[in-house]
């Protein structure tokens, strides 16, 4: 149930602080799981239409400017982000985000499952658009066990990040599209991870994630992943937040192209 995952991670204290980058504290400021809980409102309000894409959008641009700017202030971004600089240029920076894969499971010859005209985070009715790349295992039977080896596959953090909202509670017949999904941000890089379909989530709102870390399990979770006709697959989006907080979809195919790949 959602309720318990949020008094857990308030629990925890709502950061696991395994990072230098998140080591910021101001006691006027609201917590960085203040945002989180923002966010998470605002998405489940956005899939239920309680709110209008108008208000949505300005929201979501307040929290995604504020948390950007809370990130900013810390002592280390400066730092971080020439790691994140060099990093890219070895390709080292992400992390494949499925265990005991490689690029060859990425749908299609050259990514071209990546759609991204016509996406409108704020409106749930607008169909058509796929600003994602989806990354499929082998599971004939549908079982979201690898047919190879007999295991559930993990679904691994692309780069660091804050966990800020996660969805635990779909089940096979639910209508929601994306399943238990995850969003994590990334603050050097200032955007958003989506990973969708899992069967298991393993982060909770608030946390710190490494890159490569386990973050859930795959699965068929969503309305039409669950469907036979979709083989399994992990979901991937990426969105670029602008200066104006909005954000804009862009293909992961040449990150996954040269990421670290984990056995
Ligand atoms: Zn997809």
């Amino acid at each position: 149930m959602r309720v318990a995952g949020i008094v857990g991670a308030l629990l925890i204290g709502g950061l696991n602080v395994a990072s230098s980058q998140v080591n910021i504290s101001n006691a006027d400021e609201p917590s960085l799981y203040s945002y989180c809980q923002r966010f998470q409102t605002l998405y489940t309000q956005i899939r239920v239409q309680s709110v209008t894409p108008d208000s949505a959008r300005k929201e979501f641009s307040r929290i995604m400017n504020e948390l950007q700017t809370r990130f900013r202030s810390s002592e280390t971004y400066h730092q971080d982000s020439l790691q994140r600089d060099s990093l890219q240029r070895t390709g080292h920076y992400f992390t494949f985000p499925i265990r005991g894969y490689t690029t060859s499971a990425i749908g299609g010859t050259h990514g071209e499952g990546y759609r991204g005209t016509g996406f409108d985070l704020f409106d749930y009715n607008v169909r058509g658009s796929h600003p994602a790349q989806d990354i499929f295992i082998r599971d004939r039977n549908q079982d979201n066990v690898d047919d190879l080896t007999g295991k559930p596959v993990d679904i691994l953090a692309m780069s660091s990040g804050l966990v800020l909202a996660i969805e635990t509670a779909w089940k096979p017949g639910s209508e929601y599209r994306g399943g238990n999904w995850i969003w994590v941000y990334d603050p050097i890089m200032n955007g958003l991870f989506y990973y969708a379909h899992n069967s298991q989530v393993d982060v909770t709102p608030g946390q710190w994630v490494q890159t490569g870390q386990k973050i859930a399990e795959m699965g068929r979770s969503g309305f039409n992943a669950y469907k036979a006709r979709s083989p399994t697959h992990l979901h991937l989006m990426y969105l670029q937040i602008q200066p104006d907080g909005l954000p804009l979809p862009l293909n992961t195919y040449t990150w996954l192209l040269k990421a670290k790949l984990s056995k």
